[in-house]
């Protein structure tokens, strides 16, 4: 059996990370909203320069067109045994049109996996991943901008998942073959299975 999974925490807390091996691990498919804006945002179209202005700031895009990309990736065939959604839903009205989309499609979550990680490793980990990945951004205005938009307009997810009781916290902070650990207990826990070789 696959797992429908949410990795939440806020930028640089090691979704991207965990996500990929969740994959690798589990036979379930990453869906990255921030790959899939930053490809965006490369091609010289409308859609294309309106998406980096909202990339380039550390804003989030409007919910419409987030929600519009998951409700297709979520469609493709590769998607129907399990994905793991990293860097989305990022607001509250997001996470409502994903439970929205779950319920159609008879396939509520299996779990939100919380990554807690504490601000100043986050600065930390942020600005060495800059002089790492050069992405625009990642400048350090733009770095603490994103942190702040993620306690505004993300944070309220950790209640929502929570009276959901689908929310599972996980210590972010240690080095990543703990978290991956503990993530396999949480999903062992859960019944999911691993379906290739980590
Ligand atoms: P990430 O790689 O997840 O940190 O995302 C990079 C940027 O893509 C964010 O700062 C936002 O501008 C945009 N983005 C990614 N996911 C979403 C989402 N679910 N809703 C709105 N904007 C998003």
């Amino acid at each position: 059996m696959g797992a429908d999974l949410v990795m939440l925490g806020p930028p640089g807390a090691g979704k991207g990370t965990q996500a990929a091996r969740l994959t690798a691990a589990y036979g379930i498919v990453h869906i990255a909203t921030g790959d899939i804006f930053r490809a965006q945002a490369q091609l010289e179209t409308p859609m294309g320069r309106r998406v980096k202005l909202f990339l380039d700031r550390g804003e989030l895009v409007p919910d419409e067109l987030a929600i519009h990309i998951i409700r297709e990736r979520l469609s493709q065939p590769d998607a129907r045994h399990g994905f793991v959604l990293d860097g989305f839903p990022r607001t509250v009205p997001q996470a409502e049109a994903l439970d929205a989309l779950l319920l159609e499609l008879d396939r509520p979550l299996d779990a939100v996996l919380y990554l807690e990680v504490d601000r100043d490793a986050l600065l930390e980990r942020l600005r060495q991943r800059a002089a790492i990945e050069r992405r625009s951004d990642d400048r350090p205005d733009v770095i603490a901008h994103r942190i702040d938009v993620y306690r505004e307009q993300t944070a309220p997810l950790i209640e929502y998942y929570r009276r959901q009781d689908k929310l599972k916290v996980i210590d972010g902070g240690q080095p990543p073959e703990r978290v991956a650990e503990a993530i396999d207990r949480i999903l062992q826990s859960l019944g999911v299975a691993k379906t290739r070789m980590p």
